[in-house]
């Protein structure tokens, strides 16, 4: 009998007790205002977001990483009549964002040692179109995992076709790609701020920059019902608003993220050490890539059977995404594919297992996982 209790695969009430009398001061500074939407504690928190992020950037609140997405294409004026490039290795999101702000999403395959989209492909998609879709007018990679895509040559290829870069960045708060933080690089980007995320809320919240100001602008328009000044809509806009309780905890945590990051770069360095010598190996980090470890992905053909005795030892795991968004039952046969099909991402699919990974596991909770994968 295993008398340790079953190690989670995530804890976001962990994250809540490391900072609860910093959050709880918070939400009861936020619920005592009197102002519950749209007003100094948001306000305070895109600025201190956009700050954190890098000179220059503009951030702006809504209610989840989903709308973020949606929110920038529709600020770009990307909607119907418009293709989207994104990758099918990754959350339902980010297509469900394409697909809300009216836009046609092509998806690629990904590089099967970093799960990122695959600059080749895009270049060739931007120069030889599909035929039967829409203009291509923006490419959407993923920094999935905490790791920030190969995004230097994706960027000349979206300029030289003159199309819209936005980073999805759900997953990658805070990464860094030679040196600049992800989210600076593209014309705008997407962060969730759903409550497992590297920077998360305690229930939903999303937050988008760019470090256009117009485009900033007009997407905090958008976000409530098109509103410039207060009751006139100059924009067909939408209600995707941060709300102040979630904006106040957001500011606590955002003061301990980069702290959390190299946390979970330390717990990442462990696991590595541990799967020394035993067949799997550690994920592989691009060159100039500083990854912030959203997830800790390993990849193996005999996945279930890993899963099932780390479960024995009392260690949870996860799979991030057990079925690629081209083979949901939402999408499969009706959206589009880039030339390589997602050959690369429906192997990863059926290989990727994750490991716990949160900034609040004790070293005697690292210890335990490493000592169950030096056993693998
Ligand atoms: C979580 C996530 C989203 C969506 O965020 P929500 O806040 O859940 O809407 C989008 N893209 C990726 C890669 C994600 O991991």
């Amino acid at each position: 009998m295993n008398a340790l209790p079953m190690l989670p695969f995530a804890d976001p009430g962990a994250g809540y007790r490391a900072l609860k009398e910093e959050i709880d001061a918070a939400l009861l500074r936020a619920a005592g205002s009197g102002w519950y939407i749209l007003g100094e504690e948001g306000a305070a928190f895109e600025r201190e977001f956009a700050q954190w992020l890098g000179e220059g950037q503009h951030a702006v609140g809504c209610a989840n990483g989903t709308d973020a997405l949606m929110l920038i294409l529709r600020g770009m004026g990307i909607g119907e009549g418009s293709t989207v490039v994104t990758v099918s290795h990754t959350a339902v999101a980010t297509v469900a964002a394409i697909e809300m702000a009216g836009a046609t999403p092509l998806l690629l395959d990904i590089d099967p040692d970093t799960y990122g989209m695959d600059p080749d492909e895009l270049r060739a998609v931007l120069e030889d179109p599909p035929p039967g879709l829409p203009p291509i007018r923006a490419v959407i990679p993923v920094h999935i995992y905490g790791q920030p895509v190969d995004l230097m040559p994706i960027k000349a290829a979206c300029d030289a076709a003159g199309v819209a870069l936005i980073e999805d960045c759900a997953q990658a708060h805070g990464a860094r790609l030679e040196g600049r933080a992800v989210g600076t690089i593209g014309d705008a980007a997407a962060f969730s701020l759903y409550p497992t995320k590297n920077l998360g809320a305690l229930g939903d919240g999303g937050v988008l920059s760019t470090a256009d100001e117009a485009l900033a602008r007009r997407i905090g328009a958008i976000r409530q019902y098109g509103w410039v000044q207060r009751y006139v809509s100059d924009l067909v806009g939408v209600n995707s608003r941060l709300d102040e309780v979630q904006a106040a905890v957001l500011r606590v945590k955002l003061g301990h993220l980069d702290a959390q990051n190299a946390r979970r770069r330390a717990i990442a360095a462990a696991y590595d050490a541990a799967l020394a010598g035993s067949g799997l190996a550690p994920p592989v980090r691009r060159p100039g890539a500083e990854h912030v470890f959203h997830l800790y992905v390993l990849r193996h053909p005999e996945r279930d059977a890993l899963m099932a005795r780390l479960k024995a030892q009392g260690i949870g795991t996860g799979i991030h995404y057990p079925v690629p968004v081209h083979r949901q039952p939402a999408y499969a046969g009706r959206v589009a594919l880039g030339p390589a099909a997602c050959a690369e991402t429906a192997k990863a699919a059926g290989e990727v297992f994750s490991l716990p990974m949160y900034p609040e596991l004790s070293e005697e909770q690292v210890a335990r996982v490493c000592l169950a994968l030096r056993g693998l």
